[in-house]
């Protein structure tokens, strides 16, 4: 279906003018700088944070162009991906008159946002395996629905979806499709990255919190066209990402290779936890993941929540979640804590009797 940016998008949107901040006009590193309203004397550690930061991150965007092999105007940096998520809403639904789509199971946030921004939510329910329903997908949209959102692999499931059926909610729909995939790296799925030039409805949002191990630092990415990228940029604040966070960030980047080993113990540490999990016999199943986490169904899960939390062990109570009945999410952590993780589950299993 044709894809009209312009129509989509709320009308004001439009109008807005960005605001310039102080630098917008020059934006040579030396000068003698009096337009911001800066400290010129420095910070109270002597640390030099008494400067706005750049306030489109392109130091780090030319780096990120080149791993995710994108155009630099293909690239938004967020407060976390959270950010990007809260900003499409205000982008492209009226509050009160338009309704996303939310696939449950699926991760929390879209639903806050939407909640915060007065959206409507219509829910389509994943199968019983987790996988997408394209055709009750697309039934549940009207004039009014303006973005689906796809997580892949999904929270809290932690498969990855058929990308045939994907492909047919993007080329199908006619708003926004946002696949999520702040889980990729741990998948052996590509990217959607690769299908953007194809689609113009599509956005891809991937963040530096999982894989990369800079959760603390909020940053997220959303990749789309140039023209949906200068939108999420008219919109956002101006300052959205610490000066900081882009000094880490890019000596991170610099240290892209360090990822992929550390991605591959994860990944080795997630099988030794399923096969250790399934062998206990309160534990009925753990669904294959693609993620650094697994779903697991198990007699009594609340209850062995709540002694993991007594054991100062605290994983995720997704029991009373849609198709997450009787489930827990456990994030893979290092060796030595899913070791600590299984002596205490195996500690609890004589006393199951009991409850
Ligand atoms: C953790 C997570 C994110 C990341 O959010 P940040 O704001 O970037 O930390 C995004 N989407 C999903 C599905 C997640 O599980």
């Amino acid at each position: 279906m044709a894809f009209e940016l312009e129509k989509l998008l709320r009308p004001h949107i439009l109008q807005i003018k960005p605001y310039s901040s102080a630098r917008d006009e020059y934006s040579g590193k030396v000068g003698i700088f009096l337009d911001a309203n800066e400290n010129p004397y420095g910070s109270p550690t002597g640390e030099e944070f008494n400067r706005y930061p750049d306030p489109y991150q392109v130091e780090v965007k030319e780096k990120l162009k080149l791993i995710k092999a994108l155009g630099f105007e293909q690239i938004f940096l967020g407060n976390g991906s959270d950010e990007a998520i809260d900003l499409l809403m205000r982008a492209f639904c009226v509050p009160g008159k338009d309704n996303i789509i939310l696939l449950p199971p699926t991760y929390g946030m879209y639903e806050v946002s939407a909640a915060i921004n007065d959206i409507a939510v219509r829910r389509v329910n994943l199968t019983e395996n987790f996988q997408l329903r394209p055709e009750s997908i697309l039934d549940a949209v009207d004039q009014n629905s303006k973005i689906i959102f796809i997580c892949s692999p999904n929270n809290p499931s932690g498969n990855k979806m058929d990308r045939g059926a994907i492909r047919t909610i993007i080329h199908k729909f006619h708003g926004l499709v946002v696949v999520d995939e702040a889980y990729i790296d741990f998948s052996d799925e590509p990217s959607f990255t690769t299908e953007l030039k194809q689609f113009p409805n599509l956005l891809v949002m991937q963040t530096f919190s999982k894989a990369w191990g800079l959760a603390n630092l909020r940053i997220g990415m959303a990749f789309a066209s140039e023209k949906i990228i200068r939108i999420l940029n008219l919109i956002k604040p101006p300052y959205n990402i610490s000066g900081l966070t882009q000094q880490k960030v890019l000596e991170s980047l610099d240290q892209a290779q360090r990822i992929a080993p550390l991605i591959k113990e994860v990944l080795k540490e997630r099988l030794f936890l399923e096969k250790e999990l399934d062998k206990l016999h309160f534990v009925l199943h753990c669904f294959p993941s693609h993620a650094n986490f697994i779903l697991v169904k198990m007699d009594h899960a609340r209850k062995i929540y709540e002694y993991l939390i007594h054991e100062m062990i605290i994983v995720r109570d997704r029991s009373k979640v849609t198709l997450c009945e009787d489930c827990l999410r456990i994030s893979v952590g290092t060796r030595e804590e899913n070791k600590q993780l299984l002596e205490a589950l195996k500690r609890y299993e004589p006393s199951i009797k009991n409850l």
